[in-house]
């Protein structure tokens, strides 16, 4: 352990011992622990993250990549476009192998 100066606003710091109070025992270490790990979290990695999709007719049976419901051929289904960025669902690679998603489960994605 190691004790750190920096500078909050007021408003910050009323927030911090708000929140400190009410979930941490009045330990804003604790708070501010929990909310740079929270961020962290919530702020995500670089990698491959899906940015729109293409609709696609099949030519076979397809299950959906995402929730298996099958599709008989003639169905539309959508493929990801894949592009770099930062996202907590970012992948580290591309993904090998068909990828074709149901409306539902792309409109989920975007
Ligand atoms: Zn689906």
């Amino acid at each position: 352990m190691r004790r750190i100066n920096f500078t909050l606003d007021d408003d910050t710091i009323e927030l911090l011992a708000s929140v400190a109070d009410r979930f941490y025992g009045g330990n804003r270490s604790l708070a501010i622990r929990a909310a740079v790990e929270s961020l962290a979290a919530h702020s995500g990695h670089e990698g491959w993250v899906i940015t729109g999709f293409t609709p696609e007719e099949i030519h076979a049976e397809t299950k959906c990549h995402c929730c298996a419901t099958e599709f008989p051929t003639g169905a539309i289904l959508f493929r990801p476009v894949f592009e770099r960025g930062v996202s907590p669902e970012a992948l580290d690679r591309l993904p090998e192998g068909k990828w074709l998603d149901c409306s539902q489960c792309a409109a989920g994605h975007l």
